[in-house]
């Protein structure tokens, strides 16, 4: 990144932590070996993959033998989604799903595909700050129920759901409970014990790994079936020889998220609430916040600028070298604005206008300071050529 580029974008993706480019380099460059093999080159690439998975399992506070590697969240979300489903489906059952209706595609995608196969999905509706409650969940389960996945944070809003009070619920009933835990990872604290989940999706990219890499935990006793086929590495859940380097980029990744994440959560969440509160002052109040302003994680903020279209805004910061997301998803190339944000049955109008901002780990002040007045000098200057912002002055 360059010096003149801000990037406010962690939550679509991080840099990789030097440390950990340092690390998958090392290995990249001198462990060639097949972790299968059985000699002198095969035995340290074994080593290196056995000590990745437990340096991911000391940060979920899970069992080694629990991590599975993959190649991201998007294939943990299907491995657990499909790897639960598919075999009831293949016995001629017709499995319930419960997800909410703020899923990640990875989640709302793969209901779509086990629906055509006979599976029943509920999309439980969400408050319009975002939350769930607890009870939604109970109220939804019944007989068929075999499966809730519901994700830890949101990625357009950072807003927490309640895991462990709803892990209570599913516990009691007897249904599994996978939690899509990619935007929560690295920005709140996990622990799958205390959250009471049965499996947990992680991606190294949203926590300064490289893209391609991600893993699936596991509880020890949930039996679920693979997807990929082949020499069964992975305890035979995901085959295919492993990815060594992007395994070991994983491992120091959450190494280094053992450690510093305290501290680190704090400061981020300081600039965080400081850019939302000189935002609102700066544009005389007139900005919507979305989410819960308290359940959510720290780095993340969901806004509304009315009378401006976000992808118009969007592209004003890009001519300034400032990278924030429209958080609006594109469908079939026309844009109909964030789902998550319909979901929250937030004012059309407001969607077209919404901005994820999101920050991380090299967010500094000077950034911030730069952020703020380039963002309110592009607001007052497209304000002051629409027409609707115009008019509403007008008639005040
Ligand atoms: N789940 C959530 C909540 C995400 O935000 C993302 C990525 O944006 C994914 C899943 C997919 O992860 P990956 O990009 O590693 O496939």
């Amino acid at each position: 990144m360059s010096a003149a580029q801000l990037y406010f974008d962690y939550n679509a993706t991080t840099p990789v932590d030097p440390e950990v480019l340092k690390i998958m380099a090392d290995v990249a460059r001198k462990n060639f070996g097949n972790p299968s093999s059985a000699h002198c080159f095969g035995r340290p690439a074994a080593d290196i993959v056995l000590s990745a998975r437990q340096q991911v399992a000391r940060l979920l506070r899970a069992e080694t033998e629990e991590i599975y590697f993959t190649s991201g969240g998007t294939e943990s979300d299907n491995l657990a989604l499909k790897g639960v489903v598919l075999p009831l489906l293949l016995k001629g059952e017709k499995p319930h799903i419960i997800i909410s209706q703020v899923e990640h595609p990875a989640i709302l995608e793969s209901c779509l595909f086990l629906e055509r196969f006979g599976a029943e999905i509920t999309r439980l509706e969400v408050a319009a700050d975002g939350t769930l409650a607890p009870d939604q969940v109970a109220a939804a389960i019944k007989d068929e129920t075999v499966l809730v996945s519901l994700m830890l944070a949101n990625n357009e809003t950072g807003v927490i759901f309640p895991l462990p009070e709803i892990a209570a619920i599913t516990k009691a009933r007897g249904v599994l409970l996978h939690t899509d835990a990619v935007q929560a990872l690295g920005k709140i604290d996990i622990d799958v014990n205390e959250l009471g989940v049965d499996m947990l999706s992680l991606s190294g990219h949203k926590i300064y790994a490289p893209k391609g890499v991600g893993a699936l935990w596991v509880r020890d006793g949930v039996v679920i079936e693979p997807l990929l086929h082949g020499g069964g590495q992975e305890q035979g859940l995901r085959s295919g020889t492993e990815n060594l380097h992007g395994m070991a980029a994983l491992g120091c990744a959450c190494e280094i998220l053992s450690t510093g994440m305290t501290e680190e959560g704090r400061r981020i969440k300081g600039l965080r609430d400081e850019i939302e509160s000189e935002l609102d002052n700066a544009l005389d109040r007139q900005l919507v916040f979305h989410g819960h302003r308290q359940l959510r994680v720290p780095n993340t903020i969901s806004l509304s600028v009315p009378y401006v279209d976000g992808e118009s805004l969007l592209a004003y910061l890009d001519l300034e070298n400032i990278a924030v997301s429209a958080g609006s998803a594109c469908s079939s190339g026309e844009n109909q604005g964030s789902p998550v944000l319909h979901a929250m049955g937030v004012d059309a109008g407001l969607v077209q206008g919404a901005l994820r901002i999101s920050l991380g780990r090299w967010t500094s002040r000077a950034e911030v300071d730069t952020f703020l007045e380039k963002f309110t000098s592009i607001v007052r200057r497209l304000w002051a050529i629409s027409p609707l912002y115009q008019k509403k002055k007008v008639s005040l």
